[in-house]
């Protein structure tokens, strides 16, 4: 899963040194990568700096004209969770959330979120929300001659400009609630997480969806929630036509799937007409190969069904993307989860395999199995070591991508044509120190969470700064436990 949003409270100048800091101390392993994230991650902080000076600058009212009935557009819903290669694809919610919403280790619908499916008929009115607003945009000269980072400047005012209409017109003007009600003792980490959640986008979200999906060149496109493969083919068709028609510029359609669902509820025929109908590409939950590791994690789905479920997604002429999970065995079931989800693999043979390291979620399942002895967490060491053996074992044709904040290293490549070096990379971790390991991971964290929300907030900068030097992070009188406790508190905040 993947989300995006904007830092509430980036600490900029701080955060950029540390950024500077944390790229020059950062070691053997990442390197050039590094900079590429870097270069990468400065796109959302300038975003974010543009929307702070203008949201002062757009304190008036914004002077335009435009044929469009400003009264009749309003937001439309968006999917927060997506895989991150659709960051910056216009999505649109076919059903909510996740009917099967009991994997033990998933934290992301368990807080009173409900499944339910959309009508036909509401996804088509999102459908014309989104083009009234990209229609919109384009009056208002956003995009002309192109589309740039700029524009996101134009949008508070934009949006403010429609909501006075509205509110003259004497319209209800929907603006954003939270997705759910957090009760006052929930755990901080969790709603932090939840933070994250805009069930409910306001016009200048929709609008902001809208002008990322253009600025990024307006291909992609998400349909979700959790797994779209239970639509019927004609919903999902109908739907697809209407984007296309809608928005001609589209050329990729991906959802979320159950290898069950592909499996066993939907026949080659099913996905073959999804396929014709424009569907591109289904991303896979398969988290592990070992049957004991799915059934503990509640996953309700077997490694038969999964290489069953991929397979029959690639017959049905889709791209056919994985999730695993390195950690999730515990450290009982670590070797068999690496083997066997090798196993999986090479059965399967996905035509990309996405890394997600276990990050164990407050107030999951897995939480309370932690806390109940059930399960013993993997050190990081172990799971480095598990990736061993699974890049090791995979003799299939595949893309590996460690795009998430939740790893630690930086795999990226085709297998197996890069196994030596993504060998090397994992050996030349393995053979630092354990102090040096530590801080491998510190400077990895530390790097991952400001390109992910562009700064640090104040309790974690406050935790950082007795380690602050004039020229950079100085973690060496940083005894081994606090280390480690500093890289959970960081770890703890990543979204994965
Ligand atoms: S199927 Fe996916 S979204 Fe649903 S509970 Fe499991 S991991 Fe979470």
């Amino acid at each position: 899963m993947s989300v995006r949003r904007s830092l509430p409270n980036p600490v900029r100048a701080q955060s950029e040194r540390l950024m500077r800091i944390a790229d020059r101390h950062h070691n053997i392993v990442k390197g050039p990568v590094v900079i590429a994230l870097v270069i990468w991650y400065l796109v959302p902080m300038d975003i974010r700096k543009i929307r702070l000076e203008i949201k002062q600058r757009h304190q008036g009212r914004m002077n335009f004209m435009t044929s469009t009935d400003l009264i009749a557009l309003e937001p439309f819903e968006i999917c927060t969770i997506r895989p991150p290669t659709e960051n910056a694809s216009l999505t649109f919610r076919l059903t909510r959330n996740c009917y099967w919403n009991k994997c033990r280790f998933c934290p992301v619908y368990k807080m009173g979120a409900v499944f339910s499916r959309r009508s036909l008929d509401e996804v088509l009115r999102d459908i014309e929300r989104a083009k009234a607003l990209d229609d919109l945009m384009r009056e208002q000269g956003i995009g002309s001659p192109k589309y740039t980072q700029s524009d996101y400047s134009k949008l508070p005012g934009l949006a403010d400009e429609i909501l006075q209409v509205a509110k003259k017109a004497g319209h209800d003007v929907q603006t954003r609630r939270a997705a759910a009600e957090l009760s006052a003792d929930v755990d901080p980490r969790l709603a932090w997480f939840f933070s994250w959640f805009n069930d409910q986008p306001s016009l200048q979200d929709s609008l902001a969806h809208v002008l990322t999906w253009r600025l990024a060149g307006g291909e992609t496109c998400f349909l979700g929630d959790a797994d779209g493969l239970i639509l019927k083919p004609e919903f999902l068709a109908t739907v697809v036509n209407e984007i296309k028609s809608r928005f001609p510029s589209i050329k990729r359609f991906t959802v979320y799937g159950r290898t069950r669902t592909a499996a066993r509820q939907r026949s080659l025929a099913d996905l073959r007409a999804m396929a014709a109908a424009g569907l591109n590409r289904v991303h896979f939950g398969v988290e592990s190969g070992s049957d004991r590791v799915l059934a503990f994690m509640n996953k309700g789905e077997s490694s038969a069904e999964h290489v069953e479920g991929c397979l029959k997604i690639k017959e049905a002429g889709l791209s056919c993307s994985v999730y695993i999970m390195p950690g999730l065995g515990g450290t009982e079931l670590s070797e068999e989860h690496a083997t066997e989800t090798a196993r999986v693999i090479n059965a399967a043979a996905p035509d990309f395999v996405r890394l997600r390291t276990l990050e164990i979620f407050p107030q999951t399942p897995l939480e309370k199995a932690l806390k109940d002895g059930e399960f013993e967490e993997c050190p990081e060491e172990q799971i480095i070591r598990e990736l061993r053996i699974m890049i090791s074992g995979i003799h299939v044709k595949t893309e590996l991508l460690s795009d998430s904040a939740s790893n630690l290293l930086d795999l990226y490549g085709k297998l197996p044509e890069d196994r030596g070096r993504f060998l090397k990379i994992i050996d030349d971790y393995l053979a630092l120190s354990d102090r040096n390991k530590r801080i491998f991971s510190f400077n990895a964290r530390l790097q991952s969470f400001l390109g992910q929300y562009g700064g640090l907030p104040e309790d974690l900068y406050e935790t950082l700064s007795p380690y602050l030097r004039e020229e950079g992070i100085d973690m060496r009188s940083c005894p081994d436990d606090i280390l480690e406790n500093i890289i959970r508190a960081i770890r703890s905040r990543l979204m994965p």
